[in-house]
């Protein structure tokens, strides 16, 4: 499976702390990643940075929290899009400019990153975000620095990065978000009851701090907040949104709100849809938890099949691309899923997920539910064949790891050992969220690639220069 882009987190408060209040956004953002988490603070003079590898309640206890002192910071989950695992790839990236020290955290990928580090002259950078810092930093070197300092050199150095951005930045005394003009992946601004700020990946990360959602920041802008609240700056030329359409399918959680619709109720609604494409005499429809259980439910109601918990997922195990290897992501599915004999024995099953891409996880639940009993599998998918490797913060950037991008329908049901095979067509897929016009990048599904791609991208593209 590959990895999904990470979770950004931004706060500004008038009256309290906030070390407490980012760990609690970043963990309600932990399913967007999983293999570093960090939170950086000011107090006004000093920025402070705690970061390191491992789910957020393991990099973060009371004493370090207690550390992080101040009233304005911002936090990161990680996912490797691209680099390695390491401790310095961790973020917030932090860079000291005389008086000035600039945290950067980053959800997706830029597609420009070998012209960027040549101009830079850097060789050690590992990581598209490093870059930016870099790139920021020198920008405020470069005599820009003012009382503006951050906001200025962002809106002369942003306009350089090509691809996907969805950042949290902050300096000593303000916080900003700011969004590619496509706006690839998510971010939104939620107000705190105190009068202060947050930015957030998700809006269920808002709910979990009790901050009240205020709107999305638009693709392409860039919102500064500090003592004066927010300033809303736009550095780039406008072009059409693009929202990723995979958030709607799998990455964000289920209690999110994007474009104004629950994703709940667009998975849902694309469950139907699968139904009224691809139909199947069957006794009852069990989802792959958790991805694949509102889609199963909207199946299951759309058709008249009752719905039944068929595999269950131990909750105390993080998704298996916790482990990037392929060699640990074979093993983490038997620690993750589980079948239950007596739901599926003689059953022919529709087993619902959101989606195949590489293609292994889903041949082993296959092999497992006939394994425990079932007469059939009917596997249901409520995306399309995801034939197009991703440039924009997926790790999907290898074409020949997609199985839809070697094999047909046909074969890719053979391959997977399912007596039929359905995936849902883009039209329905688009309409089921509700939102269509509202502007989505479908690359990855339909090959048509909103902005620029690198030639030659690949995830270590940098560290083999
Ligand atoms: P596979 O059969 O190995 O392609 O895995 C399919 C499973 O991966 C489905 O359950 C999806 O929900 C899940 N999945 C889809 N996209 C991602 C992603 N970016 N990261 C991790 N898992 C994913």
């Amino acid at each position: 499976m590959p990895g999904e882009a990470c979770g950004v987190f931004a706060a500004y408060s008038t009256t309290q702390r906030v070390s407490h209040l980012i760990y609690f956004g970043l963990f309600a953002l932990q399913h967007r990643g999983q293999e570093s988490a960090g939170i950086a603070t000011s107090d006004g003079e000093t920025v402070t940075v705690f970061k390191d590898l491992g789910l957020v309640p393991q990099v973060f206890d009371e004493p370090a929290l207690a550390g992080l002192d101040g009233h304005l910071g911002i936090g990161h989950t990680r996912y490797s899009t691209m680099g390695s695992t390491t401790w310095a790839n961790a973020q917030p990236a932090h860079r000291q400019v005389g008086s000035t020290s600039v945290a950067l955290g980053h959800n997706g990928n830029l597609t420009n990153t070998a012209e960027l580090a040549a101009a830079l002259g850097v060789s050690e950078a590992t990581t598209d975000s490093d870059l930016m810092a870099e790139g920021l930093a020198r920008a405020i070197d470069d005599g820009r620095s003012d009382a503006r300092g951050l906001e200025l050199a962002l809106m002369g150095v942003a306009p350089t990065w090509q691809g996907a951005f969805s950042l949290v930045l902050m300096d000593q005394g303000r916080i900003v978000g700011l969004r590619d003009p496509h706006g690839f992946r998510p971010l939104c601004l939620g107000s705190l009851p105190d009068g202060g700020w947050v930015i957030a990946s998700e809006s269920a990360a808002l709910d979990l701090v009790g901050a009240r959602f205020v709107r999305e920041v638009a693709a392409g802008e860039m919102l500064v907040i500090d003592a004066g609240g927010p300033r809303s700056y736009h550095p780039f030329p406008e072009v059409k949104p693009g929202l990723c359409l995979f958030e709607f399918v799998y990455f964000a959680r289920p209690d999110t709100h994007m474009y104004g619709r629950s994703i709940h109720a667009a998975r849902h609604e694309m469950g139907r849809r699968l139904c009224e494409e691809h139909p199947v005499d069957a006794d009852v429809v069990v989802p792959v938890p958790e991805s694949g259980i509102p889609a199963a439910q909207g199946y299951a109601a759309a058709s008249g099949i009752p719905y039944t918990d068929g595999l269950v997922k131990n909750r105390y195990v993080g998704r298996t691309f916790i482990e990037p290897t392929q060699l640990l992501r074979d093993q983490g599915i038997r620690l993750k899923l589980n079948p239950i004999p007596e739901t599926l024995r003689g059953r022919r099953v529709v087993l619902v997920d959101d989606s195949i891409v590489r293609g292994s996880t889903t041949k082993k639940l296959v092999s497992m539910v006939r394994e425990a009993g079932a007469a059939e599998v009917h596997l249901r998918i409520s995306s399309p064949p995801y034939r197009w490797p991703c440039f924009y913060g997926m790790d999907t950037s290898d074409r020949d790891t997609l199985i839809a991008a070697r094999l047909g329908i046909e074969e890719i049901r053979h391959h997977l050992g399912a007596d039929s095979l359905g995936y849902l067509s883009l039209e329905a897929l688009l309409e089921a969220t509700g939102v269509a016009d509202a502007g989505f990048c479908t690359a990855c599904l339909s090959g048509r690639y909103p902005a620029e791609v690198p030639v030659t991208a690949d995830k270590f593209q940098l560290e083999r220069r």
